[in-house]
């Protein structure tokens, strides 16, 4: 028995433009492991920077930004779900494949979907966490705990002031 673990699963916006959601949580649900939380999400460039912060410095680093943000694509968002159960991180990396999607088993998910774009870039229609201290900080920089429905990491209480918030006009 492995322990149980969460991960960070992101459908990226060319999973969404190809419509593959469907497909993709299709090949998820083989794991049986369960989706804790999930929504939809409008990337800003700080997110997508403090995501991909580990690349930093790379020749691709600019173009990667566009491309989590939806820049390349029509659509600007993303589906962010944390999957959680035993083995989790391993399972999903597995079922999604290789970072390169040419090199990828042709039956992961971004062996199937993925692609190299003319820019190099390697537009693989999802992200999955790699290991547990990369899902912890991926996890809690994507999702406040009220958003998550199990209990994964220590919280504090506080009381938040003055934050302006749009709300629904009664
Ligand atoms: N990436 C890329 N070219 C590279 C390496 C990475 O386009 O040479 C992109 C690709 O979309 C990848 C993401 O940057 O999924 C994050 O890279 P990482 O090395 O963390 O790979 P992953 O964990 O996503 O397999
Ligand atoms: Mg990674």
């Amino acid at each position: 028995m492995g322990v149980n673990q969460a991960t960070l699963v992101l459908i990226k916006p060319d999973g969404l433009k190809k419509s593959l959601t469907g497909n993709i949580l299709t090949r998820l649900s083989e794991t049986k492991l369960e989706i804790v939380a999930a929504k939809i999400v409008r990337v800003s460039r700080e997110l997508a920077v403090e995501h991909y912060v580990h690349l930093q410095g790379q020749l691709f680093f600019e173009e990667l930004i566009r491309y989590i943000i939806g820049e390349l694509h029509d659509r600007k968002k993303v589906l962010a779900m944390v999957y959680w159960g035993e083995d989790a991180i391993e399972k999903v990396r597995k079922l999604s494949g290789a970072t390169n999607p040419e090199e990828a088993d042709p039956v992961s998910i971004r062996g199937a979907y993925g692609r190299i774009t003319t820019k190099g870039i390697y537009e693989n229609v999802i992200h999955a966490s790699s290991n547990e201290n990369e899902a912890r900080r991926e996890i809690q920089l994507w999702f406040y705990p009220d958003e998550i429905i199990v209990e994964l990491y220590p919280t504090r209480e506080a009381v938040e002031r003055e934050v302006q918030k749009r709300m629904w006009v009664k």
